[in-house]
C-alpha cells in the first residue's frame, strides 16, 4: 500500500501507485485544460517564498510527461527555464568526479566495474596517489569533488574514504584548495553515514539506477547491491545518519522513462515528507557504452527531446533542488539541459582511476565513455559565451547552510542575495590563478558587469573590495 510516510522502500515508491499514476497520466495526457491547471499551479513557485505554491504531485507532473500537446510542451519548457532564473539565476556550479578504486563485488549489468569483468584491470589509489590527482584538478582550477568508488567491503571500507576526505581536504596546492566533497558510494549502514558527516561529506550521493523493482533485481543479479530494499532506503539511513544533503538519481536507459520519473518524484516527496527535507541535488545520468557494456542491451534509451522534456519537469516539480548533468552527455544536450533546470555540471572530466594525472585520457579504466571532452578553461569560456555564470562556490554547507536550513534559504528567495557575489569571488579566484588569457579577458569583464546587478549596496561594495584582493592576490576563499 502507497504510503509516503512509509520507512519501507515498497510502501513510500509502491509499484501499484506508479502503475495507478501512470494509467491516470494517460487518461488525462489529452485534457489540456488540467495540463494547463497544472502549468498554473506550478507557475505559483516562480516567486521563491517559504509559502510557496504548492509543488505539484508526481501524478500531476507524470500527466504533463505523458502530453504530447507541442503548445503544452513549449510551456513547460519556458516555466522551468523562468523558474530556473528565479531560484538559480544565471550561475553554474562546476565540479570534478574524482576515481578511487574501481574494485567492486557488485553484479551490475549496465557497469564496467562489475565484478565478473576480468578484462578491466583493478586500481585503487594509495593516498599519496591521490595527492596526486588532487593537485592536478586544483592545478585546473576546481574547488568542490564528487569522490566514487565500487563497492568492495575488502578493498575500498569506509575508513578508506575517510582516510581519503582527509587527504583530499588536505591538500593546499598554491591557492589551490577542495572545499567540498561529495561522496558517491554503494548504500551502507547509519554509523557509517555518521562517520561520513563526521568527515565533512557535501552531498551523499547515490543513484536508484531504477524504482522497478523488478527491473532492478534483474539488472543486480549479485552482490550486496542486489537488495533492491536496502539500497532504496539509503538516502533515509543517511538522513538518520546526520547527512541532510542527499543526492537522488536515476541510470535513464535501464527501464521505462515514466516509471523512472514517477518514482524518482514520489522519493523526493517522500524524504520532504518525513525529514522536511527534499534531496539536495538530482542527476539525471544516461546509460553510456564503456567496456564490456553495450548500451543498445537496454531497450528503454530516451531521445533527446524527452530527456529536455525530464530535465524541465524535474525543475517544475522541485524547483529547490539542484540538478546535475555530468560530461556524459555532449556539449549540445547540456546547453539544452542548461536552460531547462540543471544547475551544476562536470567539466574536464577523467572517469578512469588515477586518469587525471596522465598527459592523454585513458581508457582502460573508464567508467563510460566521456562525450564532452573539453577541458575545464574551455567548458567556462562557453559558459559565459551562453551568458551564464560559472561558479565556484562552495559557502553555503561551510557556513552550515544544508539540510533545511539551505531549503528554507533557497525557498525565502535568499539563494540570490548570497549566490550571486559568492559565484563572481570564486570565479574570479579561477580566472586569476588558472583561466588562460582569452578566458580571463572574457571574465573579467563579465565579473565586472554581474558586480553592479548585487541589489544590496552594501554586499556590493563588499563584494568589489574582496574581488580587487582576489584579483591583487592579498586574499582570497571569501564568501556570505
Ligand atoms: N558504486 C557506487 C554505487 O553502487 O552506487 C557508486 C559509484 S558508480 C562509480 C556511479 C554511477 O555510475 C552508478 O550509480 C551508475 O548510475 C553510473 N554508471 C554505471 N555504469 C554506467 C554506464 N555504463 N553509463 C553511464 N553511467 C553508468
Amino acid at each position: 500500500m502507497y504510503d509516503v510516510k512509509s520507512r519501507k522502500a515498497d510502501e513510500f515508491i509502491s509499484h501499484e501507485e506508479i502503475l495507478d499514476t501512470l494509467a491516470y497520466a494517460d487518461e488525462h495526457k489529452d485534457d489540456l485544460d488540467l495540463c494547463r491547471r497544472i502549468l498554473d499551479k506550478a507557475r505559483a513557485n516562480l516567486h521563491p517564498s517559504v509559502e510557496h505554491g504548492a509543488v505539484i504531485s508526481h501524478r500531476e507532473a507524470s500527466v504533463l510527461l505523458a502530453c504530447e500537446d507541442p503548445q503544452i510542451n513549449k510551456e513547460i519548457k519556458e516555466l522551468a527555464h523562468k523558474i530556473k532564473q528565479a531560484y538559480y539565476g544565471n550561475r553554474i556550479v562546476l565540479f570534478a568526479p574524482l576515481y578511487l578504486s574501481n574494485y567492486c563485488v557488485n553484479g551490475c549489468l549496465y557497469c564496467p566495474y562489475h565484478a565478473k569483468n576480468r578484462e578491466i584491470p583493478r586500481r585503487k589509489l594509495t593516498q599519496e596517489e591521490i595527492r596526486a590527482e588532487v593537485i592536478a584538478l586544483q592545478d585546473m582550477g576546481h574547488k568542490r569533488l564528487a569522490i566514487e568508488a565500487g563497492e568492495d567491503p575488502k578493498h575500498n571500507p569506509i575508513e578508506y574514504i575517510l582516510e581519503s576526505m582527509g587527504t583530499i581536504y588536505s591538500i593546499k596546492h598554491r591557492n589551490g584548495a577542495i572545499r567540498r566533497v561529495n561522496v558517491n558510494i554503494a548504500a551502507t549502514t547509519v554509523d557509517e553515514y555518521r562517520m561520513l558527516k563526521d568527515a565533512e561529506i557535501g552531498t551523499y550521493i547515490l543513484f536508484q539506477e531504477t524504482y522497478n523493482r523488478k527491473g532492478y533485481e534483474e539488472l543486480h543479479p549479485t552482490g550486496p547491491k542486489s537488495d533492491y530494499c536496502w539500497h532504496t532506503e539509503a538516502m533515509d539511513r543517511a538522513m538518520e545518519g546526520g547527512i541532510d544533503d542527499v543526492g537522488l538519481g536515476v541510470l535513464f536507459g535501464l527501464q521505462g522513462y515514466r516509471y523512472e520519473f514517477a518514482g524518482l518524484i514520489m522519493h523526493a516527496e517522500h524524504l520532504e515528507a518525513v525529514f522536511g527535507v527534499g534531496p539536495h541535488t538530482i542527476s539525471v545520468p544516461r546509460v553510456k557504452p564503456a567496456m564490456d557494456i553495450d548500451p543498445e542491451a537496454f531497450d528503454n534509451g530516451i531521445p533527446d527531446e524527452i530527456f529536455e522534456k525530464i530535465i524541465a519537469l524535474i525543475r517544475l516539480t522541485v524547483p529547490y533542488t539542484g540538478m546535475i548533468i555530468s560530461t556524459r552527455e555532449s556539449q549540445e544536450v547540456r546547453e539544452h539541459a542548461l536552460q531547462y533546470g540543471v544547475s551544476q555540471i562536470s567539466g574536464g572530466s577523467r572517469t578512469s582511476v588515477g586518469g587525471y594525472n596522465q598527459p592523454e585520457r585513458p581508457h582502460d579504466t573508464e567508467q563510460f565513455d566521456v562525450s564532452d571532452q573539453r577541458t575545464l578553461d574551455e567548458v567556462i569560456s562557453w559558459l559565459m559565451d551562453n551568458d551564464h555564470i560559472p561558479s565556484f562556490c562552495t559557502a553555503c554547507y561551510r557556513a552550515g547552510r544544508t539540510g533545511d536550513r539551505f531549503m528554507e534559504f533557497c525557498k525565502s528567495g535568499q539563494i540570490l542575495n548570497y549566490c550571486h557575489p559568492n559565484a563572481l569571488m570564486t570565479l574570479s579566484e579561477y580566472l586569476v590563478d588558472y583561466a588562460t588569457p582569452s578566458t580571463r579577458k572574457k571574465g573579467l569583464l563579465l565579473v565586472k558587469r554581474e558586480l553592479e546587478k548585487i541589489p544590496n549596496e552594501r554586499t556590493r561594495l563588499l563584494t568589489s573590495q574582496h574581488v580587487d584582493e582576489i584579483m591583487s592576490g592579498t586574499g582570497n576563499d571569501f564568501r556570505f
